[in-house]
């Protein structure tokens, strides 16, 4: 851009930005940055939004300039400057536990850490409530206890159990975007796991719908004696839990989930992938559905990792610390680099955060017997840019795998996660540049214990936007609630 084009633009700027905060009744928003990143690349320009909130269209700086010069209506400009500017972030895996468990996490602290950390849209998980999300009463239990309370919109998995085929299409209708379920003991009593006998008839019932089939893919292997060949009996040691749950009973997990993908035609999707060896595994069930002929997304298979398999590794857990406890749980090193290459690879197909946060007093130094849950919504951004901003990455793998990616799967994906016209103009100020302290102070979410207290993290997120109105600003959350429920009407 020449000087004098730049001088006419400070110019046409400045002009329209007082103009747009001395009109009440303002028209639109243009959204600046000099760093406007979408899946495909990074560019200086901005953003238009229209007056519902919607993206109108999305702006090189030339287009800008002459869409400035030749606009009459006035125009409401939020330049972030050199702050990266991208879709809000979309995480598919969040238990909110309300109601039932309301002292672990609730609707307001759950959107408001996921608004602070430049989530705009969260999905609940159906387990970990009281009720869970497996029938229709309950589904209208867990919605009315959320409505008025979102900070950012929020959509809901229902759940699979024994003997609830028959609520699955209602729960369809309702809006669910699709249906989680264990292959092994849940953790909590009133999700029960299935068994092949329900897998049959769920897989039978959902059978050439639209819905999402997604599984917490661990299998019990060695008839229950999991901890053979543990290397030490010591439950205070992280690699005693570790040896607990070795690969295997993901892999074996995932070797079932085949032959149902190989039958039916249902889009199956396994949630928190540990061990990076079964992405082989889901590929080859992919390609079979893929050349009998699936044109579903990504032929109907499709996994997700999370933050902490992609940050935390099993030699640096200490003992005693049991905020390092999930399931799958975090494995080795090695590991982890083969994750990500799988993520530079485009292997996986979205990053989530599986927040499943408790009270500290279930996080005991007993790793056996300690809730396996980490709690990160506030921090998927952040946790997933200083790993990949190590490694190499563009800005546009953060869209590509926490926004567009988990939007898809959810059925989102024309309304959500990208920056295209039509599509809610969900936005984040990101300073890919700066870096910030994980802190009990700056923790939003109900209780604060996280593997990361004290850690380093690169990103930050300066401000968020949901449908164009503010909602976190410099470290604060605004006060009202703009959520929404993304659920049909029932
Ligand atoms: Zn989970």
């Amino acid at each position: 851009m020449s000087l004098y084009y730049l001088f006419i633009f400070i110019l046409l700027v400045s002009e329209i930005s007082c103009r747009g905060f001395q009109i009440e009744n303002r028209e639109r928003q243009l959204f600046l940055s000099r760093n406007v990143v979408t899946e495909s690349g990074e560019f200086d320009g901005g953003v238009l939004v229209d007056i519902n909130g919607k993206i109108e269209g999305v702006l090189t700086r030339e287009s800008i300039i002459e869409l400035l010069s030749n606009d009459e209506a006035s125009l409401e400009v939020i330049d972030g400057g050199n702050w990266a500017l991208m879709a809000g972030g979309v995480d598919s895996h969040v238990h909110v536990n309300e109601p039932g468990r309301t002292t672990w996490e609730g609707y307001v602290t759950a959107t408001r850490a996921a608004a602070a950390g430049g989530f705009t849209t969260i999905v609940d998980m159906p387990l970990n409530s009281v009720p869970p999300t497996t029938t229709m009463e309950n589904f209208k239990i867990k919605t009315s206890s959320a409505r008025e309370e979102a900070y950012v919109d929020v959509a809901f998995w229902g759940g699979i159990v024994p003997g609830n085929e028959v609520e699955l299409k209602n729960l369809i209708n309702a809006g669910v975007v699709g249906f989680k379920g264990f292959l092994i003991d849940s953790g909590v009593s009133e999700f029960p796991n299935v068994d092949t006998n329900d897998l049959d008839k769920i897989f039978t019932t959902l059978n050439g719908t639209n819905t999402v089939l997604a599984f917490h893919a661990e299998y019990p292997i060695s008839n229950g004696s999991q901890c053979e060949g543990c290397d030490s009996t010591d439950p205070f040691l992280y690699n005693t839990y570790l040896a607990s749950r070795p690969p295997e009973m993901e892999l074996g997990a995932v070797s079932l989930l085949a032959k149902y993908i190989a039958k039916y035609d249902v889009h199956v999707h396994v949630v928190h992938v540990s061990a990076a060896d079964v992405i082989p595994l889901l590929e080859q069930a992919r390609e079979q559905r893929i050349q009998s002929g699936s044109t579903r997304w990504r032929g109907g298979v499709t996994a997700e990792t999370c933050g902490h398999y992609l940050t935390l590794s099993s030699e640096q857990i200490p003992p005693g610390h049991s905020e390092f406890k999930c399931s799958p749980p975090i494995r080795s090193i090695t590991n982890k680099l083969k994750l990500w290459e799988y993520i530079r690879d485009r292997r996986l197909d979205l990053v989530a955060s599986d927040h499943s946060p408790t009270v500290a007093d279930k996080k005991t130094s007993n790793f056996m017997s300690a809730w396996g849950g980490i709690s990160s919504v506030q921090f998927g951004l952040s946790l997933f840019w200083t790993e990949a901003k190590a490694r190499g990455f563009s800005l546009s793998a953060l869209s590509h795998y926490l926004s567009s990616g988990p939007a898809h799967l959810v059925g989102l994906g024309n309304q959500k996660g990208a920056l295209k016209a039509g599509y809610d103009a969900d936005l984040v100020f990101f300073d890919p540049d700066a870096s910030f302290v994980v802190t009990p102070d700056i923790i939003v979410y109900k209780n604060k214990i996280s593997p990361y207290m004290y850690r380093v993290l690169n990103g930050k997120v300066m401000q968020t936007f949901l449908r164009g109105q503010l909602i976190y600003s410099d470290g604060e959350v605004l006060e009202t609630p703009k959520g929404q429920l993304l659920v049909n009407a029932f």
